[in-house]
């Protein structure tokens, strides 16, 4: 029972250190000031990002990497603006990110990642049906492909907006992309 006395994090499962800790709980932090109280779309991906700076609500001035990514496909202005003029954005309209592993997972093989995000597709799903409980879900990534036919079929109330069955790629969302793909589910509801 070597691990008996680590804590586990809340946001990705695994044992932690303080340092983890306190990373996490500044991230949960930042995210909390920016919650919708009504989520009409919660974007899903696998792992947060190694640096903080990437990380939609954490950003220092300027967006970077997945934040910057997210907010492009989604046509929110970025460009002559406050960070929190943008994220205040990205909440009125009811976003959401969220990730399975929140935290970056330091060390291990791909398989070990895979093992970490299959242990914890269950917690995510306890997640957004008990507290997120979005109308819409974008899944981003690849890494959450094989996790596709949990999700849809979790009993979840919400619409699971893919493309052509899979998730998006990171690397393929474009200019308003994602705007475009959550105007056309909306009028169908
Ligand atoms: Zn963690």
């Amino acid at each position: 029972m070597q691990q008996s006395s680590a804590i586990l994090c809340d946001g990705c499962g695994q044992p932690a250190g303080p340092g983890h800790i306190a990373r996490r709980l500044k991230r949960l932090e930042n995210m909390t000031r920016y919650r919708p109280i009504h989520v009409q779309a919660l974007f899903l991906a696998a792992t947060g990002p190694a640096a903080d700076t990437d990380y939609l609500y954490s950003a220092l001035g300027d967006f970077a990497g997945e934040g910057a990514e997210i907010l492009r496909a989604l046509g929110i202005e970025v460009s002559g603006r406050a960070v929190e003029a943008a994220l205040t954005e990205f909440q009125r309209r009811g976003y959401v990110l969220a990730y399975v592993l929140e935290c970056a997972q330091a060390n291990g093989s791909a398989a070990a990642h895979r093992e970490a995000l299959q242990q914890r597709v269950f917690a995510t799903i306890a997640r957004i049906r008990r507290s997120l409980k979005p109308k819409r879900i974008v899944l981003l990534g690849n890494e959450l492909t094989e996790f596709v036919p949990q999700l849809a079929a979790a009993n979840l109330e919400a619409t699971l907006i893919l493309r052509e069955g899979r998730p998006f790629e990171w690397n393929e969302l474009g200019d308003r992309l994602l705007t475009k793909e959550l105007t056309a589910p909306l009028e169908a509801l």
